[in-house]
Formats: structure tokens, sequence, C-alpha cells
């Protein structure tokens, strides 16, 4: 079944508890801090299964028609199709929205493509995979993913300073129906707006700690689950005219709390399994692949910078400069190297699972950790290129709205060829992207979505084909010994 944007947002009014400081929302899709947002993923639903885009963004097995995101990726055409489905979501947000509704089923999509790794953790736990791709794609499902833990969590070394509080998510009862979960989960990027959410572990998980290592699907609306949202920059949003993207696009982040919630074990995937918790992100496609889409959403918005970049150079009539030109081809070869690391993953997949045709995991990461490492860096180049422009204009739209004022600010502040409303419109969105609070929250996300910096090094270190590069070193050095002498 593919929802409409009117089915999904009746779908998220199901009594969850959203804490916005210390206000209980009661439904995401009318509260002013969320429903322009909630309106946004509404218009990924419609527009995935407009005509226009149903031939690419779905497809039909068995009678049924699912989100492409869901296929199971077996050619290099599927790859493609894959990308482009990934694409045309993020090309709708302009790369804002991070946990976009095909998010998480690219996770799912390569999970699911190993049960039997699953059965090794506990016989039928495959099942329960396969049940739950199943049930997300057939009930068009948008699930968030909750894991990481509280900051602070860690064991301190043995010694050191006091116990920990066990405050981390974590099984605390266990029956013939399930398990009983406790604690708190991070970060839950658009948690308001999902069904449901996964929680997990991506950060290791110590041997003492086997409580911990509970890997799950749980409704956000279920008993004793609360989504506690951070501050709201759709609800500070002056206007759609002063912050276009904080108006529509803030996907909001929260914590989630379970206070004694039950989970059925057809909805457990790992428990007390401390290595396993993590290492089935990666000994499966999932990691790789929902990173490949984390990628293309960021090449949208790479975009969106790089455009913003030439019309604030035009804007200020600086184009022409050479050096100015310089900056401008600097970013265009950056474009270039991510957009081309990107058909590197779709064209040379891999067969990480026998039957599968997957996206290349080295490239996946080198883009990854290139995205990691570059954003703040270009923006920073597109904002000197904006100079002092958005302070030199008035606080906001009201001006434009009062008759006198407006012609005023018209006659004294546009320039040969631009209207000082055109002037203005331009330089607020680029503030919007670039630094207002939307921007600052968008440039802590770029660091840390996918984990600290120093993990993506990790990731290329892990996959890099190591051997062949020491065998080159290895059969060079082979080739001369110490000379004989002459
Ligand atoms: C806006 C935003 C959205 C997010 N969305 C999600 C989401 O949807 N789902 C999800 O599960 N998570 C999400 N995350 C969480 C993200 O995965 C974590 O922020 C990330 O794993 C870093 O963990 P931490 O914030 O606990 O930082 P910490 O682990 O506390 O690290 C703090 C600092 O210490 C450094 N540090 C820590 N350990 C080491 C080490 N061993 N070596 C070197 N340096 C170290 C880190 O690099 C970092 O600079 C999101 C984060 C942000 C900011």
């Amino acid at each position: 079944m593919l929802m409409t944007g009117k089915e999904y947002l009746e779908s998220i009014r199901d009594g969850r508890r959203v804490y916005l400081g210390g206000d209980l929302v009661d439904d995401v899709t009318t509260h002013p801090a969320f429903r322009n947002a909630a309106r946004s993923f509404a218009m990924i639903y419609d527009r995935k299964r407009a005509p226009e885009n149903r031939d690419v963004m779905t497809f039909e097995e068995e009678g049924d028609t699912y989100s492409s995101y869901f296929l199971l990726p077996r050619t290099r055409e599927d790859l493609q199709r894959r990308f482009e489905t990934h694409r045309r979501i993020a090309s709708w947000t302009h790369g804002l929205l991070g946990r976009s509704p095909d998010n998480f089923p690219s996770y799912v999509s390569g999970l699911v493509m190993d049960p039997a790794m699953f059965d090794d953790i506990r016989p039928g736990f495959g099942d329960n995979m396969r049940n739950y791709y199943e049930h997300m794609r057939k009930d068009d499902i948008f699930a968030s993913h909750t894991v990481t833990n509280p900051q602070g969590w860690r064991n301190l070394a043995p010694g050191e300073g006091p116990k920990r509080t066990p405050t981390t998510l974590r099984v605390v009862a266990e029956d013939d129906q399930g398990v009983t979960i406790n604690g708190l989960k991070m970060l839950g990027t658009s948690s308001a707006f999902c069904h449901e959410t996964w929680c997990g572990n991506l950060q290791p998980v110590a041997p003492d700690q086997a409580a911990e290592s509970i890997t799950c699907a749980v409704p956000l609306n279920a008993p004793g689950v609360s989504i506690w949202s951070r501050k709201s920059y759709e609800a500070s949003a002056t206007s759609e005219f002063d912050n276009p993207l904080a108006s529509r696009f803030d996907e909001n982040d929260s914590a989630v709390l379970f206070e004694n919630v039950k989970v059925p074990w057809e909805r457990i995937f790992c428990h007390n399994n401390v290595e396993m918790t993590r290492a089935i992100y990666m000994r499966t496609p999932g990691h790789a692949m929902a990173n490949h889409q984390a990628n293309i959403r960021f090449l949208e918005k790479l975009k969106l910078i790089v455009g913003i970049a030439r019309k604030l150079a035009d804007l200020n009539n600086v184009t022409h400069i050479p050096a100015v030109q310089f900056t401008l081809g600097q970013l265009a070869a950056m474009e270039a190297t991510l957009e081309g690391l990107l058909m590197g993953a779709i064209n040379c997949g891999e067969e990480q699972v026998a039957g599968f045709h997957t996206v290349n995991r080295r490239y996946v990461y080198g883009a990854l950790h290139w995205c990691t490492n570059h954003h703040s860096e270009i923006c920073d180049t597109v904002r000197e290129l904006m100079g002092a422009g958005v302070f030199q204009m008035p606080a906001d739209v009201s001006v434009l709205r009062d008759a006198k004022l407006s012609k005023t600010f018209e006659t004294y502040w546009s320039v040969p060829g631009q209207t000082a409303k055109d002037r203005m419109k331009l330089f607020k969105l680029a503030w919007d992207l670039l630094g207002s609070d939307f921007a600052g929250r968008h440039m802590q996300y770029e660091k840390f979505y996918a984990g600290p910096s120093f993990v993506m090094n990790m990731y290329s270190y892990l996959t890099g084909p190591w051997h062949e590069w020491t065998g080159s070193v290895d059969d060079l050095m082979a080739s001369y010994d110490v000379p004989e002498q002459q």
C-alpha cells in the first residue's frame, strides 16, 4: 500500500507523547513548531506515488506495489533505480531532511538480505527480520533510528569516579511475550514524525552491558514512549520569506525515552549479544546502503549551496573577478568530486551477500568521509562570498508590507538590475542555509549524523584493500636486491 500524504498525516495523529520544553504537544500535524515539517514529509508521500514518478519510485512484486527504496538490488539497474528514488526525494527537500522516509528502509533492505545471521543470534530472529521488512514496505512505514546513547554513558576506567547510572536503554524484564525496556536512546531525528523507531547500537557495547544490546522496533505511540524534542526552528521562523528553510524543513531531533515499554518477541532482532548488536549493520550491506542514501541527500544539498554561491556572486556584482571565479570553480569541482564518487558506488557494485548486488562500500565510505570533512569548509567559503549583505537588510519582511517603508527601501537598497526585495529574499535564504539557528543545527548534523569524524576514518580503514596495496609494495621490493659489487 502506498500512503497518500493525507493518510500519512492522519496516521501520525496517534496519541504519541511529544514534549517541547514543558509542553505536551497533542498533534504534531497542527502544532506551529512541527506542522510545516509534517507537511513536507506528507509531500514526499504524495509525490512518490504521483504518475510522473511512479515508474521509478515504486515497484511491483506479486501484485503489490511498494516504494523503490525497499527494492532489494540484484543488478546495476536496480542500484540506479534506488539512486534515482533517493535523489528525487532529496531534490524535493533540497537535501535538508536528513532522515527522510527513504533513509531507514535502506538499512532494513540491507539487513534483510541475511536472515541466517539473525537466526545465529537467536533462532527465529531471522523471521523477525523478514517480517519487519515486509511490514515496513507493505504499510509504507516511516521509521527513525535511535542507535546512539546519551552522552556520558561510557564506563569510566576501573576505580575512576562514581559508577555509571543506568539510564541508557536496557532490558529490565523478560517473559514469554517479549521484553520490557527502560531508558533513553539518542538522537531520534524525525522521530516526532515517524511511525516507529528502531533502537539499537552503532557504538560498541561493553561485555558487562549485555542488557543494553537490545535491538528492536517500537511504535512511537506505544505506552511508555515519549519523544523529547530539542528547540524547534520552525516555531521561531519569523515567516517563510525570512526563514524559507527553517519554516518548512525542520525535521526535528529528539531524545526518545522508554519507560517500561513492552516489546513483543516478533519485533526483537538482537538480545544479550554485545558483539552482534553492532555487527549486524556492517556484516550486511545495511550500513552502506543507508549511508549511500545520506550521501545522495548531501549531493542535493551541495547543489543548493553551490547555486546560492553563484547567485550571491552575481548579486554582489563580483562574478567577473578572476579570484571569485576561482572560488566558484573550486566549489564546482567539489560538487563533481562527490557526484563522481556516488556514480562509482553504483557502477562498481559488489556482492557482499550472495545473490544481491549492492553499493561499493569503499566508495560509500569515501564519500561519507568527504562530506563529513568538507561541509563546514564549503559553507565557510560561501559565507565569505556573502559579505555583510544579510546584515544590510531590514530585520524582517514586515518592512515590505508597509507601503511607505517599502518604497524607501526600494529607493535606497536596490542596485541597477536588482530590486531591493529580490536582494533581501536571496540574502534571507542564504542566511537560513548558512548562518541561522537552523543552519547551525545543520553544521552539527553533517559533522555527527553518521557518528564522529574519527569513526568515518575507521570505516575506510576497515574496508580498504590493504593486501592489494601492500602487495604492490612487496612486488616492487622483490624486484631488486643489494646490487653486486661493480
Ligand atoms: C543533529 C544530529 C542528528 C543526529 N541524528 C541521529 C539519528 O537520527 N540517530 C542516531 O542514532 N544518532 C543521531 N545522531 C547522533 C550521532 O550519531 C552522535 O552525535 C554521534 O555518534 C556522536 O556521539 P555523541 O554526540 O554522543 O558524542 P561523543 O561520543 O560524546 O563525542 C564528543 C566528542 O568527543 C570525541 N571523541 C569521543 N570518543 C573519541 C575517541 N575514542 N577518539 C577520538 N575522539 C573521540 C568525538 O569525536 C566528539 O568530538 C545525531 C547527531 C546530531 C548532532
